[in-house]
């Protein structure tokens, strides 16, 4: 008889003793979809579930494993999938009602790949709408709870796949950043989240919110998960023309490395926007411990980012409206009875897409109409530009740039829900980097005094990933155990 996981298991030493027989993936597999089974539905998590699919899909790896096939490092890995990634025969819905009943014809270039490596899924996790949002509130179905107080939102819009790596009902997850969307759910929920450069994981089978920002990216427990998860995902695919073969995988060793003679920058004109004083607190502990360990700490400054807000809600919204308007009733999901076709169109799109998404289709219809087009989406792509030049300039002295994830700690449900730009605001210091198209890693720091989780940023250069996890790495050895395990994880929890 075989023991079962520790719950702080990684994925790393779940993957290794799979794959050495230690146990089996059906053993493994089990832990889990049963934690799930407990925790889930007092979460939210996952849009869609199947627990005797998961034990299923392990079984497949026991037998792959048993027929003396080599997998990967993840063979036998519980991983959750944002559900706007596309899963061959499984609902993928993105959140939204207009997708409902739909079932891809094909798997993502990720969701391929993890099949081939062996994973095993756990689900497709909730989020906001299309991904638009911070709180996942903007799914249409529900929202996802902060497995650390279940009265906060886990962030968004992958607020389910934080959550559940979290709350250990999975292992590692996918999901999906724009402007934050990886790395904010990943500070509010205590984990690793990355975005990794633009171009370093392939888009296809991702559906498109704003492509010219879109990424894929990991969810997990370490920064070695991290790498992991991200070394069996990235490279060149032909069917995403903006995949990129200089997108290699990371030598895990290399992130014992530590920091000593490495320079960190810290863009201090961007703090003074106002930041929760316990997460300034917190980069100030980061900020000397990383001193401490040799790394030379310098300030960079970033003097456009803070027109990135204003930047984004025009490129983003104007890449949207375009891409959105495949949904028109005729050939996914959703369809609303009418007689003739211009009304089913109409009635299909109002009835389909929820309050942000459609304010987001006019925004960007409007900001890309006649007349228009120069003074807001042309203006706002010359910003972009400026933008990605500072980053360019400050990473020309520093090796990675430190700042928060977020101005605060994860916000109460309904909190922001009616106030848009409140919302949009919490993005101040994930969005400069996606208009950068720089790689960005949110790493656990601590916690606040009412033990809510704490996340800091690492910004580095294009397909440097590696230097980023590296300082993360050093952080967390030194720090001890920074993640913890909120109290849902083993049945309990504050309601
Ligand atoms: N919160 C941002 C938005 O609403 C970012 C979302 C994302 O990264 N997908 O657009």
């Amino acid at each position: 008889m075989t023991k079962k996981p520790d719950p702080l298991e990684t994925a790393e030493s779940i993957g290794r003793a799979v794959r050495n027989r230690e146990r089996s993936a059906v053993e493994v597999a089990r832990v889990f979809v049963e934690r799930a089974e407990r925790s889930a539905p007092r979460l939210s998590t996952y849009l869609h579930r199947d627990g005797a699919r998961t034990l299923e899909m392990a079984a497949e790896v026991d037998r792959r494993l048993e027929s003396g096939e080599k997998l990967s490092p993840l063979a036998g890995v519980p991983i959750a999938l944002k559900d706007n990634l596309c899963t061959h025969g499984i609902p993928t819905t993105c959140g939204s009602r207009i997708l409902e009943g739909y079932l891809p014809p094909y798997d993502a270039h990720v969701v391929e790949r993890l099949r081939a490596a062996g994973a095993v899924f756990t689900g497709k996790t909730n989020c906001d709408e299309f991904a638009m949002g911070s709180s996942t509130e903007n799914s249409a179905y529900f929202p996802t709870r902060n497995p650390w107080d279940l009265d906060r939102v886990p962030g968004g819009s992958s607020g389910g796949s934080a959550a559940t790596v979290a709350a250990l009902e999975a292992s590692l997850a996918l999901g999906s950043d724009t402007g934050g969307s990886v790395r904010q759910p990943a500070a509010f929920c205590g984990v690793f989240g990355l975005k990794p450069t633009y171009g370093a994981v392939s888009r296809y089978g991702l559906v498109a919110f704003a492509s010219s920002l879109d990424q894929i990216g990991p969810f997990a427990r370490t920064a070695r998960d991290v790498a992991l998860l991200f070394n069996e995902i990235c490279g060149r695919d032909e069917r995403d023309m903006t995949s990129r073969s200089d997108a290699t995988p990371i030598d895990l060793e290399s992130l014992e490395r530590g920091v000593r003679g490495m320079k960190i920058g810290i863009p201090r004109d961007l703090l003074s926007v106002g930041v929760d004083p316990e997460i300034t607190a917190s980069l100030d502990r980061v900020t000397k411990k990383l001193s401490g360990e040799g790394a030379e700490i310098l300030d960079v400054t970033l003097p456009h980012a803070r027109y990135s807000i204003a930047t984004y809600y025009l490129i983003a919204p104007a890449e949207a409206s375009s891409n959105l308007a495949r949904y028109d009733g005729v050939r996914y999901g959703f369809r609303a009875k009418s007689d003739d076709l211009q009304t089913m169109y109409a009635s299909t799109r109002g009835k389909g897409f929820g309050r942000e998404v459609r304010r987001r289709i006019l925004l960007g219809t409007y900001a890309l109409s006649a007349g228009y087009y120069d003074a807001y989406y042309l203006r706002a792509m010359k910003v972009r530009t400026l933008v990605r030049r500072d980053f360019d300039q400050a990473l020309l002295r520093a090796d990675a740039i430190l700042l928060p994830t977020t101005p605060t700690p994860p916000f109460k449900l309904g909190e922001k829900v009616d106030d848009p730009l409140a919302m949009y605001l919490n993005d101040i210091f994930s969005i400069p980097a996606s208009l950068a198209g720089a790689p960005a890693l949110s790493f656990p720091s601590g916690r606040t005094r009412s033990n809510l989780p704490i996340g800091l940023q690492l910004v580095g250069r294009p397909f440097d990933e590696g230097t980023l996890l590296r300082i993360a790495r050093t952080w967390e050895k030194k720090s001890g155990d920074p993640l913890g395990v909120p109290p849902i994880a083993n049945g309990g929890a504050r309601t």
